[in-house]
């Protein structure tokens, strides 16, 4: 009763101590059916004031079959589990953008394709965004190919003269 998410607003015990459980006579192991009584709910009158969201719990239909656990998706869908659709359940959600494929694609080398991901979204660690977490400031944050300049990702692969060197 206490711990489950049987309704759409989550396990009971997100909205009423366990010590208020216990103070109006429950157990932690306690079921739905030993709350619900003759179609409304036995807990104590003042939880309705104090707490407004359990007036909107509605009596759910009980029956003889026994309680199975089910997994539901992010659009409340009812699924068989699997780590796929749990993965994309608790993964955030973006837009798809239009150069995923310059990517990602079905002969990418993942190492490679994993730098470029980084670099397009300018995650790589280069010197620049080590300067931004207080580094010690007696270490260089020169360009350690050419020495000339701080490192950042328009250095690094557009600007510094090694790079351009090589190709
Ligand atoms: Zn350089």
């Amino acid at each position: 009763m206490w711990f489950d998410s049987w309704c759409q607003q989550g396990p009971i015990i997100s909205v009423v101590s366990r010590r208020l459980i216990g103070q109006a006579g429950y157990i932690h192991s306690d079921l739905v059916c030993d709350i619900l009584a003759s179609e409304s709910w036995s807990w104590p009158a003042d939880w309705c004031d104090r707490f407004p969201i359990l007036n909107s719990i509605h009596n759910p239909t009980l029956c003889d079959m026994p309680d199975c656990v089910i997994w539901k998706t992010r659009e409340c869908n009812v699924s068989d589990f699997s780590v796929h659709a749990s993965w994309d359940s608790i993964r955030p959600h973006r837009d798809i953008v239009p150069w995923y494929h310059v990517v990602w694609f079905s002969q990418c080398i993942p190492r490679h394709s994993f730098i470029l991901w980084l670099l397009i979204g300018e995650k790589l660690k280069t010197q620049d965004m080590l300067k931004n977490w207080e580094i010690n400031p007696s270490i260089s944050l020169l360009c350690p190919l050419c020495k000339l300049v701080p490192d950042s990702h328009n250095h690094l692969f557009f600007d510094c003269v090694f790079p351009r060197a090589v190709l």
